[in-house]
C-alpha cells in the first residue's frame, strides 16, 4: 500500500514537474519567468498592516483588533471593526487580486502562505470565531469556477485554525462591482438587500465572533450590508469584524 501511494505521488511530482517546464508559471507583477505566480522579490514588497486603527478612511483614531473608534461607531452600524492584511495601493496585492478575481488564476491564492500573517494574527479574536466568505452571486461564481473570497477565507483558516463557514447566508441578486462606483452613497445603494439567508435555523454563530472575508474594501458597504443580513439569524453572531487582502 505504502509503495502504491509513494509511486502516485513520485508520478504526480513528476507530472507537475513536467507540465512546469513545458509551460513555465510567470510573475503577475514583473512578468519574470518562474517556478511560482509571484517570485520572491515581489513578495517581499507586500507591506502588511498592523490594524491598530479605525477603519474609517479619514480617521487616524488608535483602536484595538481593527475596531471603529468611538465617534465611527455610531455611523459603522452593525460591523465592530475591519482588519486588513494590506493596502490597495501595494501593487504586488493590487495584482494578486486583479489575477485572483479576473483572469483565473486561483493558484496564486497559495502564495498567501507565504507572507507573514503573525502581525494579523495578533489582532483577530481566535477564541470562538467564524470566517464567513462574502458569497458571490451563482451565475457570477459558476463563470469564474471559484469564489476568491471562500479561497481566501481557506488561507486565513489553516493559518488562523478557525472554521469556514459558508452555507448559512448567499446572494440573491447579482450586482455591479463595487470598485467601479464613486460615490459612498451609491455603493450603499447597489449592495442593499444583495444577500439572504439560507439557513435561518442554524445556532452555529450564536455568541460568536464572525470575520467576514473578502478581497478589498472600499467604503465597507459589503461587509455592513453582509453584517446586516446576518444579524437577521434568529441566534445572530455576538461580534462582526470584516477581514480583507486590502483596503482601498
Ligand atoms: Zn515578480
Ligand atoms: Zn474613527
Amino acid at each position: 500500500m505504502r509503495k502504491v501511494m509513494s509511486i502516485s505521488w513520485k508520478s504526480c511530482w513528476l507530472k507537475n514537474w513536467c507540465l512546469d517546464l513545458l509551460f513555465p508559471k510567470y510573475c503577475v507583477v514583473c512578468q519574470r519567468i518562474g517556478w511560482n505566480y509571484l517570485c520572491l522579490e515581489c513578495l517581499s514588497k507586500v507591506r502588511i498592516e498592523r490594524n491598530i486603527h479605525c477603519p474609517n478612511f479619514h480617521c487616524k483614531r488608535i483602536t484595538q483588533f481593527g475596531n471603529y473608534c468611538s465617534q465611527h461607531r455610531r455611523k459603522s452600524g452593525t460591523l465592530t471593526g475591519v482588519l486588513s492584511l494590506s493596502n490597495y495601493k501595494n501593487r504586488v496585492i493590487k495584482e494578486l487580486i486583479h489575477y485572483l478575481k479576473y483572469e483565473g488564476v486561483k493558484e496564486l491564492v497559495g502564495e498567501l502562505n507565504k507572507l507573514n500573517l503573525s502581525k494579523i494574527r495578533e489582532q483577530i479574536i481566535t477564541k470562538k470565531s467564524i470566517l464567513i466568505p462574502v458569497p458571490l452571486f451563482q451565475r457570477r461564481e459558476n463563470q469564474r469556477g471559484y469564489n476568491q473570497s471562500l479561497e481566501i477565507a481557506r488561507i486565513f483558516s489553516q493559518n488562523f485554525k478557525l472554521p469556514v463557514e459558508d452555507r448559512i447566508v448567499g446572494r440573491s441578486r447579482n450586482t455591479k462591482s463595487q470598485m467601479q462606483i464613486e460615490q459612498d452613497s451609491d455603493r450603499i445603494v447597489n449592495i442593499k438587500n444583495a444577500f439572504k439567508i439560507i439557513n435561518q435555523k442554524t445556532d452555529k454563530l450564536k455568541n460568536k465572533t464572525v470575520y467576514l472575508v473578502d478581497d478589498v474594501t472600499t467604503s465597507g458597504a459589503t461587509l455592513q450590508e453582509l453584517a446586516k443580513t446576518l444579524k437577521e439569524l434568529q441566534h445572530p453572531p455576538r461580534r462582526i469584524y470584516g477581514l480583507v487582502l486590502a483596503k482601498r
